[in-house]
């Protein structure tokens, strides 16, 4: 019998300290952070004034081989690696993390608190509603959603004057722009201060968006699994009459909103992304934007608190950020920048203070290094121009095995007993995958640690054998750990590998250069990161290419939506697949985030509920009071 209790009776076992002792540990004053709860706190981003000066501590980003459906533990290897570190090698460690969506948590994947005796707590309150960052992110999109279809309707059969009386109303028998209004005559040409004063053609130029509802990309959002709403109807009640329409949802965590909280600066960096944000082209082909639509400003509202990273712990009371979540198949996959940048100065030194007190901040990019880390890199760390020191790359004897030639391993179903027993040369053959990871890192200039995350069938031979492949396949380190059995003490090995590897000269690079084509970009990830032999557009993704090209936003970084289940497009093709193109289905635009999206193959935009979801695991024990059946 397993001798580690659920994670859920782990994470109710352990009393947290009150967040307020956590962030006073950490040098926060009394007024850089708000509680919310006992064990929750927001942190203001005006820290980064107060530290400003520090020199930023070691960068290091966790990210896996490509796994199984279950998850190879990169959140449990994050939280193990900092608790090893900030608990059992003395040294300052933060981990930033994404917040959890409703959509795994009650769907297949359960939380994302980490397992075992590595996670964050209390973990009933980081996956579920934590400080309702993901519903502010809601309530922005579909404020937003509302607001294109209402602007369509009132455009249509009012005639320009009418809009003009409505848009600026006399006040005290004066005309006024509202500020949003200004940026958007200024966009148009039009150099009037005065309403009054537009002529009839700039008025109608200036009063109507003329949105083309065949282009509309902004959708609704919520964060269930819902696949009944991956196409719906709008518009079918008798009052909107003539409006009807086929829109759908997406999840809440692969919004645009979304990744403008993970990619932001400060609040007026997203004030101006969110104002940014294209939803359509006009009739004229030219792009139409949130600010356009006049609600950048009203969206910044409904997120000024989201923007603050929450402050969090781990089950040996070391500090957590977790901040932003966005999906890392359909979205960029990384928690937010400002987290990173508090984290990495409050890990920092004052000028002239010996280095070797410098601290470490473990991030997670989601999902394989395939599309997670190729979009940390290439997305995250260009927007942010931090330069990461290591990559902790995880590995299970299991998700390997699978790339061996392994039976599928199916959520909810039994583990086939190949994964049971010892079976080197099945883990061998699987063991390409990890190599391709490694070399992919590698290309990035930055040394990779190999985590082989151990399981209790896992046998000394399999771990000696994935540690002489990794090294052999370049990685600077390849050491088993055992921290979610074990919690920190059983990712010692762990934490000593990423500290000399931090010491190692990092010659960090991208990818692709952003200023190369759509088409050349989408290519270089394609075969460099997947292994494709090219790539397929459809007749959609040309039309897209050149309508960005046109709009001027070619020079974006691209975000690829593919599945996380094989190097390829086919999540049925495992370890490292050969000789295949890549079909891009369609490319968005996320103009304001700052990436274009291409769609690989079939990946949807909102999962679906499984027929055995984890939901009916959880439940409130009305003796204690406390949630059950979360993992
Ligand atoms: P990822 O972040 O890669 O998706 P997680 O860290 O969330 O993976 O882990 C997935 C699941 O596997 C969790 O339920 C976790 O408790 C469990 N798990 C992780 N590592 C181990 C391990 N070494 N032994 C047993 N279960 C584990």
């Amino acid at each position: 019998k397993n001798p580690v209790p659920s994670d859920i009776d782990i994470a109710l076992g352990q009393t947290p300290k009150v967040i307020r002792q956590v962030a006073e540990e950490i040098g926060l004053g009394p007024d850089e952070f708000e509680l919310y709860g006992k064990y929750k706190a927001k942190v203001d981003p005006d820290v980064l004034k107060r530290l400003e000066h520090r020199q930023n501590g070691r960068y290091v980003v966790v990210t896996g081989i490509t796994p199984t459906p279950l998850g190879e533990g990169k959140s449990t290897t994050v939280v193990g690696l900092v608790q090893a570190l900030g608990a059992h090698l003395d040294k300052v460690a933060f981990g930033c993390v994404r917040q959890p969506s409703q959509g795994p948590t009650f769907g297949i994947k359960g939380g994302a608190a980490g397992g075992g005796y590595s996670q964050i707590i209390p973990m009933d309150e980081f996956n579920l509603h934590l400080t309702g960052d993901i519903h502010a992110v809601t309530a922005a999109n579909n404020l937003l959603a509302a607001a294109i279809d209402a602007r369509m309707f009132h455009e249509s059969g009012a005639t320009d004057s009418m809009l003009f009386n409505r848009l600026c109303p006399k006040k005290k028998g004066k005309r006024t722009f509202a500020p949003v209004m200004v940026d958007r005559l200024q966009r148009l040409g039009i150099q009037k201060q005065n309403p009054e004063d537009l002529t009839p053609q700039e008025m109608s130029k200036f009063v109507r968006l003329d949105i083309d509802p065949a282009t509309i990309t902004w959708q609704r959002v919520m964060d269930t699994n819902d696949r009944f709403l991956r196409k719906i109807e709008v518009g079918r009640n008798a009052t909107e009459q003539g409006h009807e329409r086929m829109t759908g949802f997406d999840i809440a965590v692969a919004s645009e909103v979304m990744a403008v909280l993970a990619l932001s600066a400060d609040l007026k960096d997203m004030r101006q992304r969110l104002g940014r944000m294209v939803v359509a082209s006009n009739r004229a082909g030219q792009p139409v934007t949130a600010d356009d639509i006049g609600i950048g400003g009203a969206l910044t509202v409904l997120m000024k608190d989201a923007i603050k990273p929450n402050l969090m712990q781990t089950l040996e009371g070391t500090p957590v950020f977790v901040h932003a979540g966005p999906f890392a198949n359909i979205a960029h996959g990384n928690s937010s920048v400002i987290a990173d940048r508090i984290a990495l100065k409050l890990a920092g030194v004052e000028p002239g203070m010996d280095a070797s007190n410098m601290g470490y901040v473990v991030t997670e990019a989601g999902f394989g290094a395939d599309i997670g880390m190729e979009k940390f890199f290439d997305i995250k760390c260009r927007v942010s121009n931090l330069v990461p020191n290591a990559v902790v790359l995880v590995a299970t004897v299991k998700a390997l095995k699978m790339h061996g030639g392994g039976p599928d391993v199916v959520p909810g179903k039994p583990l086939p007993e190949v994964y049971m027993n010892e079976n080197l040369p099945m883990l061998e053959a699987g063991c390409a995958n990890l190599t391709k990871h490694i070399q992919n890192a590698k290309k990035f200039g930055v040394p990779v640690v190999v985590a082989i995350n151990k399981f209790t069938s896992d046998t000394d031979a399999e771990m000696a054998l994935i540690r002489k492949l990794a090294l052999e396949a370049g990685a600077s380190d390849a050491v088993p750990c055992d921290n979610w059995a074990k919690g920190g003490l059983g990712a010692v090995e762990l934490g000593k590998a990423v500290v000399e590897a931090c010491d190692k000269p990092s010659d960090f690079k991208y990818l692709y250069d952003v200023e190369e084509g759509i088409e050349s970009k989408i290519e270089t990830i394609a075969r460099e990161m997947y292994g494709a032999d090219g790539i397929d557009l459809s007749k959609e993704a040309r039309e897209k290419i050149s309508t960005y090209t046109r709009q001027g936003f070619a020079g974006l970084p691209i975000c690829m939506a593919k599945t996380h289940l094989s190097l390829s497009h086919d999540p049925t093709k495992k370890g490292v697949p050969t000789g295949f193109r890549l079909p891009i289905r369609d490319i968005r635009a996320s103009v304001g985030a700052g990436f274009l999206y291409p769609l690989i193959g079939n990946m949807q935009t909102m999962p679906g509920l499984p027929t055995r979801p984890s939901f009916y695991d959880i439940d409130i024990d009305f003796d204690t009071g406390r949630v059950v059946g979360l993992f």
